[in-house]
């Protein structure tokens, strides 16, 4: 058991919160009861994990999409009402981390879906708009069609794969969890074989051809399941917290 505030404030700590220019609120968006001992895990907080959270006696919930992003209706209307009204009549916190998730060097999407895929972590962007969100590394020699193959066991989903106009084989892959596909450009700069991200639109299939670089569109929730999990496992050891990853089906 632990404050809801100490883990609020050692999680702020760790991701570095204060080193991102967000879309979103990071830490603690909704404030529930003042002590903790059980934790739920989740890509985003939809109303079928805060009702899951619910029947599972949940004190918190830790996302990586939480609620209050730019350009939307600050307005608490419709769907966003009713999340809130029932984390707020439960007394469950909300904790989410966005971008700070995802560049982080041991919990982070990044890291841990290197880990679930099985790349060889070379490095990451350390500069400009995809800081700490453009990672690269290595993998074993292997076509295009296998490497579809090994994420569709590993990730259990069908990726989506966009040819390279030479079709060469992969070696170096560049990858961004998420809706990241608009660093196809800056993977192909830095001269890798392949790019993967979560999600695909109709131009990135043409650029994947003309930068002769190969895309793999993998499944936004799938890519982003990784990082909440990793860092919920570590504060249940940290502070003696059950925790528990609860996967919402979602397709993108
Ligand atoms: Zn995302």
């Amino acid at each position: 058991m632990a404050q809801l505030r100490q883990i609020v404030n050692y999680c702020n700590q760790l991701l570095r919160i204060q080193d991102f220019r967000d879309y979103c609120p990071n830490g603690l968006q909704v404030e529930g009861k003042k002590e903790v001992k059980k934790i739920i895990s989740g890509v985003t907080a939809c109303q079928d994990l805060i009702e899951q959270a619910v029947d599972h006696g949940a004190d918190a919930i830790l996302v990586h999409h939480g609620y209050f992003w730019k350009g939307e209706d600050a307005s608490i209307v419709g769907p966003k009402k009713n999340r809130i009204a029932a984390l707020l009549k439960n007394n469950i916190s909300l904790l989410a981390y966005h971008l700070p998730l995802d560049a982080h060097p041991d919990y982070g999407n990044n890291v841990a879906l290197a880990r679930q895929l099985g790349f060889s972590v070379k490095g990451c962007v350390e500069e400009g708009a995809t800081r700490g969100l453009l990672w690269y590394g290595e993998l074993e020699e292997q076509s295009a069609d296998q490497l579809v193959e090994s994420l569709t066991e590993k990730l259990q989903r069908i990726p989506l794969h966009l040819a390279s106009a030479s079709q060469q084989p992969i070696r170096s892959i560049g990858w961004c969890t998420g809706g990241a596909q608009g660093y196809i450009e800056q993977a192909a700069e830095l001269g890798l074989d392949a790019y993967l991200s979560g999600e695909v639109s109709e131009q990135t299939f043409h650029l994947a051809r003309e930068l002769d670089i190969h895309y793999f569109a993998a499944g936004h929730h799938a890519t982003e399941s990784y990082g909440v999990q990793a860092l919920g496992a570590h504060l249940a050891g940290y502070f003696e917290l059950e925790h528990q990853f609860i996967d919402v089906f979602n397709p993108i």
